[in-house]
């Protein structure tokens, strides 16, 4: 593109990815989640250009495009939505964004449940409010954020990745609320273990569809409860007794689903009990449970994921492991001794390479900072 002939940045922004320890699905069941940064992240160059309402964008890896911003629709272009529905939504809280370009370089897998679309949508959102000086507030980059990917990009995403690569902070995890936004870092130390990522390399872009399903499936169970039960308004509200006294009354599949949810969010608390005891095997035995949940209950992980778990548990010196994001592949978190890495991560590549032909992809993660400014 033309502009990157002439670009000098005027600022550079590290927006993140994130990993969640537990609470899977429950953020748009309003319940809780415990996710971090990671230190993998989306940096996005900025500079004003001028132009009113010119604006053009490259992503490396991807292409460029250009825009204007009297002019914001929905493109055919996957990617471009991202950026699209973050201007779209701006445009409604304010006017002062004018001409940029911005060039946009991951070092993020995509589609691999680290949330490489989150990171799209707040690092360009945060660095747009800096350089423009909008004014938004944090957690107003997130709100919209989570909007743009709804209105735009057609998921229907919770407000976990959002949050989770803005309001981050490092060594920590975040006890998130997701009904009140009410969260707490909590510091974690989980010494001499690592946390190790295994990418299943199997994408979940499939996925989005079974994730919408998902989300019908919890409303149903709602629906069928609220009749006798009109106080409770999401699954967050809805306790075993409750469901146990509606099982009858619904499919199987609803009655699992609902089920999954209630015992995922109570695995939050318990792990951030661990956390704060420092007990790391009550981590890992959570982790295995709530992969369980997954594959059983909630019914979206698939035999790469359910392999490379089950490979974790062969192995002594690995604590605990589960599938990670939304489903269908993905990456599994695997807390993994020190002393272990190099060769848990050697056998895991030969085994899945054996059973799958897919050469799988081992990196560790540490709890890191939230969006933030690199360079100004
Ligand atoms: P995840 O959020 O788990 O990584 P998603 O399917 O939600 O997976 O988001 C991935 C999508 O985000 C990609 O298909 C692409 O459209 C967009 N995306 C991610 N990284 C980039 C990037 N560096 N440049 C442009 N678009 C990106
Ligand atoms: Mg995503």
């Amino acid at each position: 593109m033309q502009f990157l002939e002439n670009f000098s940045p005027e600022l550079t922004i590290a927006s993140p990815g994130r990993i969640n320890f537990i609470g899977e699905h429950t953020d748009y069941n309003m319940g809780y989640v415990l996710p971090t940064a990671i230190g993998n992240t989306i940096t996005f160059k900025l500079q004003k250009n001028g132009s009113e309402t010119q604006c053009n964008i490259h992503s490396i890896g991807y292409d460029g495009f250009s825009l204007d911003l009297k002019n914001i629709a929905i493109s055919k272009t996957e990617w471009e939505n991202y950026v699209l529905g973050v201007l779209n939504e701006i445009s409604k809280l304010t006017d002062k964004v004018k001409g940029f370009d911005c060039t946009i370089e991951s070092n993020l897998p995509l589609g691999s449940g680290l949330s490489s679309s989150a990171a799209m949508e707040c690092g360009l959102a945060y660095g747009l409010n800096k350089l423009f000086d909008l004014g938004l507030s944090k957690i107003t980059i997130v709100e919209l954020s989570q909007r743009a990917e709804h209105s735009y990009v057609g998921t229907q995403c919770g407000i976990m990745d959002q949050f989770a690569s803005v309001m981050s902070k490092q060594g920590n995890v975040i006890l998130l609320d997701c009904q009140s936004l009410q969260y707490q870092h909590i510091p974690i130390d989980i010494n001499p273990y690592k946390i190790i990522m295994l990418n299943t390399k199997v994408s979940h872009n499939l996925a989005s569809s079974e994730y919408n399903t998902r989300r019908k499936e919890c409303e149903e169970g709602v629906v069928i409860m609220k009749k006798e039960n009109p106080q409770i308004n999401t699954l967050r509200d809805v306790t075993r007794k409750i469901l146990e006294a509606s099982k009858n009354q619904m499919s199987t599949t609803v009655y699992n689903r609902c089920s999954f949810i209630i015992d995922e969010n109570k695995r939050v608390h318990k792990m951030v009990a661990a956390f704060k005891k420092n007990d790391l095997k009550e981590v890992g035995a959570l982790l295995y449970e709530a992969h369980e949940g997954i594959r059983d209950l909630y019914e979206v992980s698939c035999p790469q994921s359910d392999f490379l778990v089950e490979f974790a548990k062969d192995n002594a010196m690995v604590l605990g492991a589960r599938q990670t994001g939304g489903g269908f592949g993905g990456c599994t978190l695997n807390i993994v001794h020190e002393t272990e890495v190099d060769n848990f991560r050697k056998t895991a590549e030969i085994a899945y390479k054996k059973e799958f032909d897919i050469d799988l992809e081992a990196f560790e993660v540490q709890p890191s900072g939230g969006t933030m400014v690199i360079q100004n």
